[in-house]
């Protein structure tokens, strides 16, 4: 398998982007594993959507996490820096390490392990990308790791593909002609504003969330999902939320390291709209009915997670709840931005369906060509 060849092309015509060989992957076990479950959703979507031109990705060689969206000779353009995996698996090795599985708030105290792999919160970064190499630890099953972050790299893959599909790129390309649309480092002007940008963030990662979780479960427990106890799946449905919240704070971290404006909402507003519509989630996955206190419990496990990870004093559980209550307000101006934008990008949706509703009630809706 060489590197497609539109994607190759695409890559030579910028002079900063270098396409990594799928064959040359084979350092990284997690790349590996990626680019045969990146094509299958790529053959999944180009089912159930006949406005989209052809998706084409590629990973990218970069230090860097991000992705970027692009339109190439007729194709849309999914990059995904390589680093993306690489630090998404070694962060979740280094929590494991040291904690294990995710602890759960009948298990508070966390006794972190000397023998475990962690940094500094500045040096996260380039710790945790390891020059493109997988860490690798005697307490941490690879496959554990392996699993969470494939689901986690294809909630990444979903969430470009909706900046295409719901028009994000386009309304992006009216004002930014030549420049693909990044993840990590978009541009902002005045007519596509910080809260223009956030309130796309929102929606991909709205839409992105319901087409991956199904998924997940699968994934992480190594079989169709509902053939597994309820509580297996339960297990594998918090894990997930978990691991999507790690996966909003360290793309915060490399943020902060590109600029000093924020694009994405804060990890816990992201989170947070995703944890408004868990118990939906659930409710569709028959998962069950998700125990009180469940939201707090996920961010708070993640933020013991985050500290493990970067060797910090993990700060108090007030510190969750003050931290959600600062983002209600920002939350609130996004919802409401949604509104004029939807009708910016109404013209340039490349869906089946009419851009959103507040939650569909089935996954399957955000895919299907049910009304062609
Ligand atoms: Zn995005």
């Amino acid at each position: 398998m060489a590197i497609n060849e539109i994607f190759e092309a695409y890559c030579q015509s910028k002079t900063n982007l270098i396409a990594v060989d799928p064959d040359d992957l084979s350092h990284n076990r997690v790349l590996e594993w990626l680019v045969p479950r990146f094509d299958a959703h790529v053959a999944m979507l180009a089912k159930t959507h006949h406005k989209m031109p052809p998706v084409v990705f590629g990973f990218v060689a970069s230090d860097l996490l991000g992705a970027k969206v692009d339109m190439f000779e007729g194709s849309a353009i999914i990059a995904v820096n390589a680093s993306v995996p690489t630090m998404i698996a070694n962060m979740l090795t280094s929590v494991r390490s040291q904690i294990g599985a995710f602890p759960s708030l009948t298990q508070p105290i966390v006794v972190l392990s000397g023998n475990g792999l962690w940094t500094t919160e500045a040096d996260v970064l380039t710790y945790l990308f390891n020059g493109g190499q997988l860490y690798t630890h005697q307490d941490v099953a690879p496959d554990d790791v392996l699993v969470l972050a494939l689901s986690l790299c294809s909630f990444v893959f979903f969430h470009e593909f909706i900046h295409i599909r719901n028009g994000h790129f386009a309304l992006h390309n009216t004002t930014f002609k030549k420049l693909a649309m990044e993840e990590i480092n978009p541009g902002t002007s005045v007519d596509l504003t910080v809260l223009d940008r956030q309130t796309m963030e929102w929606d991909a990662d709205k839409v992105a969330y319901i087409v991956s979780t199904d998924l997940a479960l699968t994934t992480l427990l190594g079989q169709p999902y509902p053939e597994r106890s309820p509580r297996d799946v339960f297990l594998a449905f918090r894990e997930y939320h978990i691991g999507l919240y790690l996966l909003f704070r360290l793309m915060q971290r490399a943020e902060s390291k590109t600029k000093n404006v924020r694009e994405h909402p804060a990890p816990e507003g992201r989170m947070s709209l995703i944890l408004e519509a868990s118990q939906s989630m659930a409710d569709l996955l028959k998962v069950g009915a998700l125990p009180a206190g469940f939201a707090v419990d996920v961010m708070r496990t993640g933020e013991v997670a985050w500290a493990a990870i970067t060797g910090q004093v993990v700060a108090g559980i007030t510190y969750q709840a003050d931290l959600i209550g600062s983002q209600i307000d920002h939350l609130g101006d996004v919802l409401q931005n949604w509104n004029q934008l939807r009708e910016r990008l109404a013209p340039h949706n490349l869906g089946e369906l009419p851009l959103a509703r507040p939650f569909p009630p089935d996954p399957a809706a955000q895919l299907s060509d049910n009304d062609a």
